[in-house]
C-alpha cells in the first residue's frame, strides 16, 4: 500500500474524539505556556478543566489580529524561545506585522498536511511541481516546497513573476504541476499561447493559492494550457501557512484538515454559529500547534460549511471557497456585499471573460452608483455587447439585490497582474 498522508479515522465520531483530545491538549498547553492566554482566560474565569466536550469551546474567549499585534514580536508564544526554529510574518497593511513562531514539530506537521494536499490533488512521485509563489518571511513558497519534498515529487522553486524563466522550465523541465495565484496562472496561460508553447509543455494541473477566481477565469486558464484539473488551496500565516485544505477532484468544496484544527463558522457581528450552508466568518482553533497555538482565532475570512459528506468518500469535512473577508464587505445602498458574490454571479454567465472591475462612486444627486466593467470573451460579437450588459445587470439585481450599470469591454482590455489583481474601486467620499 502506498504511503498516505490522509488520517485513518473510520467515522466522524473518531474524528471528533481526536478533536476533543487535541482541544484539551491545546488549552492546557496554552494555559501553562502563555501568560497572554492565562490572563485572558482569568478575566472570564474559564479553566482548562472546564473543557469536557467539543461544545465547551464556546466557553473560550476569541483571539484576534489585534491580540497578535499587541504581543509583537512573538505573540501567543507558548513554548520557551529556545524551542522556536523559525518565524513567519503576515503582511499587514498598517502598523506592526503579525509574527508567528514555529517549533520543529509545527514545521513537520505543516509539511505532513501539505503533502496531503498533493496527495488529494492526485500527484505521484513522477510529478514535477513548479512553485511560482513568493519565498521569504511571508510564508507561501517554503510551505509548497516542504510539502512537495515530503510527498516525494520534484520541487522546481522558481518563485513569483519571472515569466521567461517560468516558460523555459515548463518546456525544459516538463513541469506537470504549477502552484501560483489565479492572476499569475492567467498571465502564464496567455503567455504560453503568445509564444505558441502549448504543444511543448507537459502541464496537467494548477494549484491556486490565496486569491479568489471566477469560474470563467479558471475555464480560460484550463483551455489555454490544456489542463486536466485545477485545485484551490487555502491558508493563512496564523494557521501555519498555505495548505490547510484542498478541493478534491469532485470539486464539491474544499476538504479542510479537521484533524489539525477546528473550524467554526460564526456570524461576524453576533459571533453566534450560523446555520450550515450560510456565509459566516471562519474561526479556527488549532489541535497540536506548539509555538503559537490559535484558540478561537477570528480569521475575518468568509465562507460557508458544506453540509454533506463528499462523494469522493473522504471523511474530511468541506467548506466552500473563500468568499472574501469581513473587512472587505462593502455597504452599497444599505446592502452588504462580499466581493466573492460578484465572482459567483459572473461565473454563471458563459460570455463573460475572466477579468472585471467594480467601481463605486457618488454622483451629483447624492446617491451611490455601481459600475461593473466586464470583459467579454475573445470571439464575442461586439454588436451583442448591450444585450450582455443588460443580462449581467439583471443577474446582479436578482442574486445580490442591487442595481448596477454594466460596461462590456473588449477581451484583454483590463489590466493583468502577476500578483493579486485589484478589482474593487470604491471612489465614494468617506
Ligand atoms: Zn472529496
Amino acid at each position: 500500500m502506498p504511503k498516505t498522508f490522509m488520517p485513518s479515522f473510520k467515522d466522524p465520531a473518531e474524528l471528533q474524539a481526536h478533536q476533543l483530545k487535541g482541544l484539551q491538549w491545546t488549552v492546557s498547553h496554552a494555559y501553562e505556556g502563555s501568560s497572554f492566554y492565562r490572563q485572558k482566560w482569568a478575566a472570564t474565569g474559564v479553566q482548562p478543566a472546564d473543557i469536557q466536550s467539543l461544545d465547551d469551546i464556546r466557553k473560550l474567549p476569541f483571539t484576534t489580529a489585534d491580540d497578535l499585534r499587541a504581543g509583537y514580536p512573538l505573540p501567543l508564544l507558548s513554548v520557551p524561545v529556545s524551542q522556536v526554529v523559525r518565524i513567519h510574518a503576515s503582511s499587514g497593511t498598517t502598523g506592526k506585522k503579525k509574527v508567528l513562531a514555529y517549533t520543529q514539530k509545527d514545521i513537520d506537521d505543516w509539511a505532513h498536511f501539505f503533502a496531503r494536499c498533493y496527495e488529494m490533488a492526485g500527484l505521484s512521485a513522477e510529478d514535477r511541481v513548479q512553485i511560482a509563489v513568493g519565498y521569504g518571511v511571508w510564508t507561501a513558497g517554503v510551505g509548497f516546497q516542504l510539502g512537495c519534498e515530503k510527498f516525494g515529487a520534484m520541487a522546481v522553486p522558481v518563485g513569483p513573476g519571472n515569466v521567461d524563466l517560468q516558460c523555459q522550465f515548463l518546456v525544459d523541465l516538463q513541469s506537470t504541476v504549477m502552484c501560483c495565484t489565479a492572476s499569475m496562472a492567467l498571465l502564464m496561460a496567455e503567455e504560453v499561447r503568445r509564444r505558441r508553447l502549448k504543444d511543448k509543455i507537459a502541464l496537467k494541473k494548477i494549484i491556486f493559492g490565496s486569491e479568489r477566481s471566477s469560474d470563467a477565469m479558471r475555464q480560460r486558464i484550463k483551455e489555454l494550457l490544456g489542463l486536466e484539473d485545477m485545485f484551490d488551496i487555502p491558508g493563512m500565516t496564523e494557521l501555519y501557512g498555505p495548505g490547510t485544505g484542498l478541493d478534491c477532484a469532485t470539486h464539491e468544496g474544499i476538504h479542510y484538515w479537521a484533524d489539525y484544527y477546528i473550524l467554526e463558522i460564526l456570524d461576524p457581528t453576533t459571533l453566534a454559529p450560523v446555520p450550515p450552508e450560510e456565509i459566516g466568518e471562519m474561526v479556527v482553533t488549532t489541535l497540536c500547534k506548539e509555538a503559537a497555538p490559535l484558540i478561537r482565532y477570528r480569521t475575518r475570512d468568509l465562507t460557508r460549511l458544506i453540509d454533506h459528506r463528499c462523494s469522493c468518500g473522504n471523511i474530511l469535512p468541506l467548506h466552500d471557497r473563500i468568499l472574501g473577508r469581513s473587512d472587505d464587505m462593502i455597504i452599497f445602498r444599505a446592502v452588504n456585499i462580499y466581493p466573492g458574490q460578484i465572482d459567483e454571479v459572473l461565473s454563471t454567465i458563459p460570455e463573460a471573460a475572466c477579468e472585471y472591475q467594480v467601481i463605486l462612486d457618488r454622483r451629483d444627486d447624492g446617491k451611490d452608483y455601481m459600475t461593473i466593467r466586464l470583459e467579454c470573451c475573445e470571439d464575442f460579437d461586439p454588436a451583442r455587447k448591450p444585450e450582455l450588459a443588460q443580462r449581467v445587470a439583471d443577474e446582479v439585481k436578482k442574486q445580490i439585490m442591487v442595481s448596477c450599470q454594466v460596461d462590456v469591454v473588449d477581451y484583454c482590455a483590463l489590466p493583468r497582474s502577476e500578483r493579486k489583481a485589484k478589482r474593487f474601486f470604491d471612489k465614494r467620499p468617506p
